[in-house]
């Protein structure tokens, strides 16, 4: 039988890989996909439950409310504000608009692993700088790597899944080697966990430099994985680029209102971030005191570079009582986000009993 031929760029594209979810037996501990571990405040689920009432209807396909809403939150006109179903779709999406073909897209590697999948797909082609002594960017590479077909360069801070946080003095040298004409990501995902002083915040960096987006996301700090809402802020003229790409109708009205209220909520919603900040630290400490060494963690997880042992690890971790699930990255790594404390509890006392320290 004769079947339509994908195209070759969709039949070598490698799998994203969530993290596990656990089948029967106990409940497991998920600490695999750096998702939140509170449940979604009342206030948020009123609102979500009061927006199911309209499903027949499409959604604001312009999300007006929200992106009238980040505007404001972040002091820049709407123009300069594109949502989206999850950060990712913007991901895409920016560089649907933005690359040919003919183009080459700069990143990070090992980095968050949507990159060379949504690279791909647009055809362009991936170009992957190793990351430099303790899981940071290595930007000065970077820059190295960068040819006239340079199209997009996405940098990814905290980086996913090692977890240093680009610093604001380095990004600053790494923007006067880019050409205008090259678009930098700014994949702030975690933004919200960041504590080091030092870090680049890339809304103030918008203000610098007019070839910047950047990425952010109501997944991680304001706990709506499950929803999908992303934006993007750069730009008017880059920004206008982007949103003709996006799916039509794609973030729905149940996304879109829970997000507007989540936003309402901040307060509260940052003060359980806080606490998953203390967690990361407290978790840290504890491993450091049994002989690990991981690198520094300005998300909400963080990284053990267990190479050969990563897919050990993390059975070990698997095989706890009740299972503890975490994402290894065969040869490279195991990346664990940080729970609940009781969660966490578990989570140091399975790794004190790992015989080996990395
Ligand atoms: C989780 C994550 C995102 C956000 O994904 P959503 O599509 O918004 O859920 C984006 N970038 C990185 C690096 C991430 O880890």
């Amino acid at each position: 039988m004769t079947l339509p031929v994908p195209r070759d760029a969709v039949a070598a594209l490698p799998s994203y890989v969530p993290g596990a979810r656990g089948g029967g037996g106990p409940q497991p501990i998920k600490l695999s996909s750096n998702e939140n571990p509170y449940p979604p405040l009342a206030s948020v689920r009123e609102a979500i439950a009061g927006a199911a009432a309209s499903v027949n209807r499409y959604p604001d396909m312009f999300s007006r409310a929200l992106t009238e809403a980040l505007a404001a939150r972040y002091g820049l006109p709407e123009g300069a504000v594109v949502t989206g179903a999850g950060s990712v779709s913007v991901l895409g999406h920016a560089l649907q608009a933005f690359t040919e073909p003919s183009d080459q897209v700069i990143y990070a590697w090992r980095s968050f692993e949507a990159y060379p999948i949504l690279t791909r797909l647009t055809g362009a082609e991936t170009v992957e700088v190793p990351l430099a002594d303790g899981g940071r960017h290595d930007l000065a590479a970077m820059v190295g790597a960068m040819t006239e077909r340079t199209k997009v360069v996405l940098l990814c801070s905290p980086n996913n899944p090692t977890g240093p946080a680009i610093r604001e003095e380095e990004f600053e040298a790494f923007m006067q080697g880019v050409p205008p004409t090259v678009l930098v990501i700014l994949d702030e995902a975690y933004v919200e966990f960041v504590r080091d002083p030092l870090a680049v915040d890339g809304r103030n960096a918008l203000t610098r430099h007019s070839n910047l987006l950047v990425a952010r996301t109501f997944s991680k700090a304001y706990g709506l994985a499950g929803l999908r809402v992303g934006f993007a802020l750069g730009d008017p003229e880059v920004v206008s680029a982007i949103r003709p790409c996006v799916t039509p109708f794609s973030l729905s009205g149940i996304a879109q209102v829970a997000a507007l209220a989540s936003l309402e909520a901040e307060g509260e919603l940052f003060e359980r971030v806080d606490a998953i900040v203390a967690e990361r630290e407290r978790i840290l400490t504890a491993l450091r005191t049994q002989g690990w060494n991981p690198p520094e963690a300005q998300g909400n997880f963080f990284w053990l570079e267990a190479r050969d042992e990563a897919s050990a690890l993390a059975s070990h971790l698997g095989a706890a009582a009740p299972p503890i699930l975490v994402r290894p990255f065969g040869g490279e790594g195991v990346r664990i986000n940080a729970g609940s404390p009781e969660e966490n509890d578990r989570l140091i006392a399975a790794l004190e009993a790992y015989p080996h320290r990395f």
